[in-house]
This record gives C-alpha cells, structure tokens and sequence, in this order.
C-alpha cells in the first residue's frame, strides 16, 4: 500500500501563497469569499442561474511541455471553459483551478508565474474570478489542470444547443480552421513560436472566447441555438444538429477559411473557439458583433428519411455528406 504523502511539503504551500496572492486581484462582487476558508462563498446576481463546466486540460493530450509555453497552457485552460460560457450567452461568473504538478515544476517558480500569467491575464480580460482551488504534486509526472468555470445568466434565457429550427439561418463567428493549422506548423517547428503573445493571432496557442458576441446574441434575442466550435465545425454542427433534432446543409463557398488554413481544416480542425449559432430567416443580423465577423454559412433543414444529418453544397450545386470528423486534440 503506498504510503499517502505528508499534507502540504513547503514548495506546495509557496504555490499555494503565490496563486492566493495573485487571485486577490481578480476579487469581485460576486466573490463573497475567497481562496482562505474551506469554501469560497459566491454571491449570484437576483433572478439569475448559474452554469457550470469544467474541463480538463492535460499534458500529452491537450499539451506538450515542449511545444506550449506555460502562457499559452495557462490561457488556453481557462479559455476552454469560457468558450463554453460564451455559447450559452452567459457572464463568466467566477472560476475554480486544480493544479496537479510533478515535482520538478512544482520547484519552479518561474514556470507557475508564466502559466499564471497567462491565466490571470485572460481572466482580467473577461472579468472572471479566481475564486479558489486545489494543488498537488502529480504523481504521473505530468502537468495536470482541471479548471471549473461558472457563468451567469437571467433565468430561462440561456442559450442551448436544441433549440435550432428548420429555416433557421446558421452563423460562425470569426474564421475556420486557424488553430488546425497553427499546431500543424508548431508541431513542425516549435521554436518559431517560442515568443508566441496573446496580443498577436494565435488562434492554436492563445484562442480568444467569443463572450462579448455570445452576450449580445442573447441580449438582443438575434439567436435561436448556439455551440462553441471546440471540437470541430463538422462535429459541433452534428451536435446542434442531434439536440435539435434538425438536418443542415453547409455552403463551401461561404465558410470563412482562416487564411493560413485549408477547407478540410476549416471543417473538420478543432479548437477555434469560435460560436456557431441558427437565427430565425426574418432575424436582420449585424456582419460583425463586438468587432467579430458574424458569417451566414447554411440553413437548418427539416429531418427527413434518406437525408444526410448535413450536406454540403459546392458552387457546381453538387451535393455531398459530410461525416463528423472532428478533431481529437492531440490524439
Ligand atoms: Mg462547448
């Protein structure tokens, strides 16, 4: 039987201060309490629900220690999470890290600071919380973060992803395929991106949530369902597709193709962070929401026997299946 380690070693507890610390700074109204007490205490705005997600973000599956900067693990964990929020319409509410790190990281100041920062920083942005957590030395040797996100949004009006009608028009947001095509080149040289920042497009290494556009589809009631495309256009449209009950049928020439992208990563390269939204036909949609392109790429379609779940329609008129083949991050 292995022998359970002793509670806090001191690196831990350097760890602990340095991210309590930090956290203070992303304090707000809706943080009664903070990192300190067995629990945070969290105060929800009246007449709101809260959402929950987590997600995972481990090292060989959605990172590499080699090819990913602690920056760009830190954000890109907390950027899931809010890309989640941001296709529910909802306000990123407050956030939660638990942060496994095998010995050798774990006496590395340098690289908690970095992976923080790039944390903390997108956390500013989107005026989210850190609001608690949890630490340990990973026993696998690998980086283990799992963070969990809570969104805000008044009752009821959340967006979902069953709601699509057939008729409905389908949007995405921003461009296709960008994050596909930057882990290819980084898998390739990753050196090149070793000075990787936020502030340049990185949609791979630093993906931007799309919160303000996902707000204002609610707000303005301009969107009938919406998904986050974390998993791929062709797989997140087969998901929205299945919770609705509909068919949809895609135009090739309209989809916004990032522009160092191929069609195959557009549709099929996952992790672009962008929303894919149905709005009703006599909806009036802005071409850009938030200064982020709003693109009309398909229609929803009745379910009916013998029809594909989407179709693809060529400039010619042809008409081919297309199949989920979305992304399985790093396989
Ligand atoms: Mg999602």
């Amino acid at each position: 039987v292995p022998r359970p380690t002793p509670s806090r070693p001191s690196g831990e507890l350097a760890l602990i201060a340095q991210i309590r610390q930090r956290a203070a700074a992303t304090k707000n109204k809706s943080v009664s309490l903070s990192i300190g007490d067995d629990c945070a205490i969290l105060a929800p705005p009246p007449r709101h629900e809260l959402l929950i997600t987590t997600d995972f973000s481990l090292e060989t599956r959605h990172f590499r220690r080699d090819w990913h900067s602690p920056e760009s693990i830190g954000h890109r964990a907390l950027a899931r999470g809010l890309s989640d929020i941001a296709a529910m319409g909802a306000k990123p509410f407050a956030a939660f890290l638990s942060l496994a790190l095998p010995h050798s990281i774990a006496r590395k100041p340098a690289w908690i600071t970095n992976f923080l920062d790039g944390l903390l920083a997108l956390a500013a942005e989107h005026q989210t919380p850190l609001a608690g957590g949890d630490t340990s030395e990973s026993p696998s040797g690998h980086i283990l973060a799992d963070i969990i996100l809570l969104g805000s949004a008044h009752s009821g009006r959340a967006l979902r992803r069953s709601t699509a009608l057939p008729g409905d028009r389908i949007y995405v947001t921003g461009s296709l395929g960008g994050a596909a095509a930057e882990l290819a080149a980084l898998s390739k040289n990753p050196r090149k991106f070793r000075n990787a920042s936020p502030k340049d497009d990185h949609p791979h290494l630093f993906p931007q949530p799309r919160l303000a556009v996902g707000q204002t589809l609610l707000r303005r009631k301009l969107a009938t369902a919406c998904i986050d495309v974390s998993d791929g256009l062709s797989t997140d449209l087969a998901h929205l597709c299945d919770e609705s009950h509909v068919s949809a049928e895609l135009f090739s020439n309209t989809l916004p193709v990032h522009p160092s992208a191929t069609l195959h990563e557009a549709l099929h390269g996952g992790e672009d962070y962008e929303l894919l939204f149905t709005a009703s036909a006599a909806t009036r949609m802005p071409k850009s929401i938030a200064g982020i392109s709003i693109t009309a790429i398909g229609t929803i379609l009745a379910n009916r026997n013998n029809r594909p779940q989407i179709t693809m329609v060529e400039t010619s008129g042809t008409r081919t299946e297309l199949s989920p083949q979305g992304w399985q991050h790093l396989k």
